[in-house]
């Protein structure tokens, strides 16, 4: 190899060397994980502010008699499909849905396996592993007939029209349950509540939630896909108006706790069963005639669900909503007393509202009493809560007839913003004490009396492994510990403890029970 050449190969040795790097750094980026979109951590400080308003919802539910159900997050699709409605956005689109499939069944085979493949897809809906369902034993008896005439396919060419048949109906087994991520939560109250025979328990049914919700919604700020709800059910054969005001006014207790400024809470009633549909049709009936002025989403419902058209936010739909049928000139009698009674009721308890027209609720359980709460610093996003009842739900499930609900549900996330926007932020968790120790007898010392300093409640942060004395206090302070604790060979030797005030330099020689005494004195 001449010069030339050496010079040449190794240019090309040099580049191929830039290429692998290049790559190896693509991939390393491409194997940091984050969040999927639209789901979000939720880190502290902000943390505590979550724990503060969850557990406030647990003090003044419970001094409201209601307790807490823990409930699955996955559930089968048909209950929210049966009770949230088919045509609503949230089941029709935004569900995470998924066959919750088999293990033992292995992955789907070259061709010349399937007749085995299907076999086996038999036995294990035998035993269960797969549904046994109409459709799944009609499939299956059909396949088996059709794997006769064409397998092996080798042999039979002239069957491939068959063979496209038999993939099609294949794919179109169910090879497990089809099961959701819930994106709201009464109905599994409810689901639990007939599972578990609870309308033979006395008195009314209040029960409590909190936890995650799914619905695959475009994310913006105070709209996740992955969000927060505290809830709250009563359940029972009562539908006395004293109920729904009694659930309103254990929600706004909650929220004067937290200190939720400018929450205002809007109500309506939309009807029952006698009443509503003729409504909807009315109202049905005035927005065809308005349709060309809509926008595609509202003549959409026109069909679908004409009092989703209420909903609107768009502008120029507004004045047009304006002049729609009002539904409270189109309740029935007992709707109509029902509604004033609630209202009646809240003013008994010193409950300001605001009545509106307007507020239906997105999902189809919902009648007669529906109320919507709005907090500040939340743009468009500005609903806290909602709620209404829901006397229908139990029977559509499954439950007794005579089983009656209402309840609401807070949006967690949006509640925290709220706090977060009037400055009722995270309140600063603190660390009371910075244990610094020096030399192995040190340390033993350190570790007994950090157990008593945290059984005596302080937080104490003690270091796992010895460091020198200047990094040990820069820690203390950067960890903004309000005082540090030091126990050294001095220290020990004269059975005391020098403690020091960060804030100022203070420093004191003491004992342990001075040690205590002055610590209190500290965080107080
Ligand atoms: P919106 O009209 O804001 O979409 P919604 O009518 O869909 O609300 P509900 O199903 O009644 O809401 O849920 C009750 C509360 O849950 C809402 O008032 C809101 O605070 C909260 N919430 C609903 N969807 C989300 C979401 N995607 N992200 C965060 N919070 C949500
Ligand atoms: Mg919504």
């Amino acid at each position: 190899m001449n010069e030339h050449d050496q010079e040449k190969a190794r240019a090309i040795e040099e580049s191929r060397r830039l290429r692998q790097e290049k790559k190896a750094a693509a991939i390393e980026r491409s194997h940091q994980f984050r969040a999927i979109k639209g789901l979000r951590d939720i880190l502290p400080p902000e943390s505590a502010q979550w724990s503060r308003v969850e557990q406030t919802a647990r003090e003044v539910f419970g001094t409201f008699g209601f307790a807490e159900i823990r409930l699955p997050v996955l559930e089968a699709t048909n209950l929210f499909a049966r009770s949230v409605g088919q045509e609503t956005d949230i089941v029709s689109k935004e569900m995470y849905t998924f066959i919750d499939r088999t293990t033992e069944l292995r992955p789907e085979p070259p061709i010349g396996e399937m007749p085995s493949y299907v076999e086996e897809i038999g036995r294990l809906m035998e035993s269960g592993s797969i549904p046994g369902t109409e459709p799944n034993r009609a499939t299956f008896k059909y396949l088996i007939a059709l794997g006769k005439e064409i397998f092996p396919i080798e042999e039979k060419l002239s069957e491939l029209g068959k063979l496209t048949e038999y993939l099609f109906q294949l794919h179109g087994f169910q090879l497990g349950d089809s099961v959701s991520l819930r994106p709201e939560a009464t109905a599994s109250v409810v689901r639990a509540y007939i599972q578990h025979g609870m309308q033979t328990l006395p008195g009314n049914v209040k029960l409590y939630y909190m936890g995650p919700m799914f619905r695959r919604e475009r994310p913006q700020k105070g709209r996740y896909r992955q969000f927060y709800q505290i809830g709250a059910e009563v359940l029972g054969t009562s539908d006395a108006p004293g109920i729904d005001a009694e659930v309103i006014e254990m929600l706004m207790r909650l929220f004067e706790r937290l200190k939720l400024k400018g929450a205002v809470l809007n109500i309506n009633s939309i009807g029952d069963k006698n009443c509503r549909p003729a409504y909807v049709e009315t109202l049905r009936a005035e927005l065809q005639k308005v349709r060309e002025q809509l926008g595609a989403d509202s003549q959409r419902r026109i069909e679908t669900n004409p009092l989703r058209v209420l909903d609107s936010k768009l502008e120029h739909e507004q004045a047009i909503i304006e002049k729609l049928p009002r539904i409270a000139d189109h309740l029935c009698d007992a709707c109509r007393a029902h509604y004033a009674e609630v209202k009646r009721q809240l003013d008994l308890r010193g409950i300001a509202y605001q009545e509106n027209w307007r507020l239906v609720r997105g999902l189809d359980y919902y009648m007669r009493t529906t109320f919507e709460i709005t907090a500040t610093g939340l743009g468009s996003q500005n609903a806290v809560c909602g709620g209404g009842r829901y006397d229908g739900l139990v029977e559509l499930l499954g439950g007794p007839a005579t089983t009656k609900g209402i309840g609401f549900a807070i949006g967690t996330d949006r509640l925290v913003l709220s706090l977060q926007e009037m400055g009722e932020g995270a309140t600063p968790g603190g660390l009371d004490i910075y244990l610094a120790w020096f030399g192995p007898a040190a340390q033993s010392a350190a570790i007994g009396l950090a157990r008593r300093l945290r059984d005596a409640g302080f937080v104490v942060e003690l270091p796992a492994v010895e460091m020198k004395f200047g990094k040990s206090l820069g820690l203390a302070d950067r960890l903004k510990a309000r005082n540090a604790v030091i126990v050294g060979d001095e220290e020990l030797a004269a059975g005391t403890f020098t403690v020091k005030r960060l804030s100022d330099g203070t420093q004191k020689k003491l004992n342990e029970s001075e040690l205590f005494e002055y610590l209190r004195g500290e965080r107080a």
